[in-house]
């Protein structure tokens, strides 16, 4: 192969590298789409719930026209119970899309190939990324690799964008330092079921130590299955014992959907899935990474998919602008860099809060309860499940107070929930300094993860930003 000078190489050509290969194509960019895959071919075990920020994306790119042969249903609505706490509402909308959507993967990312190929970008299948060229001063200008069909090959690009998933080799050569990093929280057995009912609602259930979960997908098919702590994880060796684990699980929390279960069929073996959480720093001299290689999450939000879209089209602006001369390369490439950090922070953070799947405090509960009782509040809160409202905008002092007035005084409220009230409620605005300081401790000791987020909103805006080091 010859050296060819591309404006991007893309290694990856899945959600994150089709989609940026596809964007940058689109505007008349030269680009390589590489990938040691071919298409079409199905992932490594993942499920494919698309949230409507992602589902949007897709729509506005006519990747969707493309699904229309698979049969995948909308999903409007999401459920988010705690104990005996049902949570339910109808997602927000986001750029014209209030639903969500979980097409399989193999057709997801085969539609998103063929749109990046029909917009002009070179698709190279079976070619392996192994090496980064550099210049003299260290930017990176290229990269080596093995194809298959044309054995070793050099090729070189103003930018080379790591697209190639959590253990992205991209980002080993370019020693792309990671931060809020934290090991596997998280591990699920889950299967494909057939025969129940396709109700357009994703349910999510926490009770002690287990995190069930349930929508529809493709087909008449429903995904089913649950997540437990990492360590305490059961193991289980035939996939008759995980039938009985998976649903155990389900009647603690839904009796008749257990029964259901029980009364179905399993369409498929089950797949188990665990991922580590980090963020990495996401460009440098020449390159950038984009979706999982650049922030890999615990999959219990589901939100990979939607956030690797939304990046990448972050990165595609970004590159765009720089190849355009509109702003230097490494100027664009920074911005990128905290505009994608921006942008999966927070759902970042709780995500990983999430996924500990610890018990919900008395005070917890009686929020959530509250959230149920008010559309308004349930809504957003679903919102903020399917990254579509961010943490900073919901975990409010001034929302929480409005939340306060649907507190069921009936049910006999936490202590803590009520000495709060009377702190955040009844005291003048602004609060005396007093009464809010103890207010802080309260949120602090009893609310967990939502009380965290609440101190934070508090708190000014963190300028400059020193993590993740985007000058
Ligand atoms: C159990 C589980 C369940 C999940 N469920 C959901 C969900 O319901 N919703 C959701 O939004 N997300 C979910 N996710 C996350 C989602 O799968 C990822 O966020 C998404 O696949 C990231 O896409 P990507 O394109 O960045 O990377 P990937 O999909 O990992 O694609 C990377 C590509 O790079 C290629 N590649 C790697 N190295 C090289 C190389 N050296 N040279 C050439 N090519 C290379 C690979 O062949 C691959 O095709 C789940 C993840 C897991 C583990």
């Amino acid at each position: 192969m010859g050296s060819r000078m591309y404006d991007a190489i893309v290694v990856g050509a899945r959600i994150s590298g089709a989609a940026v290969a596809f964007l940058l194509a689109r505007r008349g960019h030269r680009v390589l789409l590489l990938d040691r895959a071919t298409f079409p071919s199905p992932t490594a075990s993942a499920t494919n719930l698309i949230h409507p920020p992602g589902v949007a994306r897709l729509r506005e790119w006519g990747v969707l026209e493309r699904l229309a042969e698979t049969r995948v249903p909308r999903i409007t609505r999401y459920g988010l119970q705690s104990g005996p706490v049902r949570l339910e509402a109808p997602l927000p909308e986001v750029n014209g899309v209030s639903y969500a959507l979980s097409p399989p993967r193999t057709a997801l990312d085969h539609a998103l190939v063929r749109c990046a190929a029909d917009a002009g970008a070179q698709v190279r299948e079976e070619a392996s990324v192994q090496e980064l060229l550099r210049d003299a001063d260290g930017t990176v200008v290229g990269v080596r690799g093995v194809s298959k069909s044309a054995g070793a090959f050099t090729e070189k690009a103003a930018v080379v964008i790591g697209a190639d998933g959590k253990n992205s080799k991209t980002a080993q050569l370019v020693g792309a330092a990671t931060y809020r990093a934290e090991p596997v929280l998280s591990k699920s057995y889950w299967t494909y079921w057939e025969g129940l009912p396709q109700e357009s609602v994703v349910r999510t259930y926490r009770a002690p130590g287990i995190h069930p979960f349930t929508w529809p997908t493709h087909d008449g098919l429903t995904i089913v299955g649950v997540a437990w702590p990492s360590a305490t994880f059961p193991a289980a060796a035939a996939g008759d014992d995980i039938d009985r684990l998976v649903i155990d699980a389900f009647a603690e929390v839904d009796p008749g959907l257990a029964a259901r279960l029980a009364g179905t069929a399993r369409a498929g073996r089950w797949l188990t899935g665990a991922v580590p959480n980090f963020l990495r720093r996401p460009h440098g001299p020449g390159w950038a990474l984009v979706g999982d290689a650049g922030a890999t999450r615990d999959p219990i939000t589901a939100s990979g998919i939607t956030h690797a879209l939304l990046s990448a089209e972050l990165l595609a602006d970004a590159v765009d602008a720089g190849l355009t001369g509109d702003v230097p390369l490494p100027q664009a490439l920074a911005a990128y860099g905290r505009r994608r950090d921006d942008l999966v922070r927070d759902h970042y953070d709780y995500t990983r809060d999430y996924a500990r799947i610890a018990a919900h405090s008395a005070e917890e509960r009686a929020l959530i309860e509250a959230m149920s009782r008010s559309p308004h509040h349930a809504r957003a809160m679903v919102g903020v499940f399917a990254t579509a409202v961010p943490p900073a905008d919901f975990y409010t002092r001034a929302g929480f107070r409005e939340l306060f007035d649907y507190l069921n005084d009936a049910a006999g409220l936490p202590l803590g929930i009520r000495a709060l009230r009377l702190l955040l409620h009844g005291a003048p605005e602004p609060l005396a300094a007093a009464p809010r300081a103890l207010a802080d401790r309260l949120i602090a000791a009893r609310l967990g993860p939502m009380g965290r987020l609440l101190l934070r909103s508090a708190r000014p805006a963190r300028t400059p930003r020193t993590e993740g080091n985007h000058r």
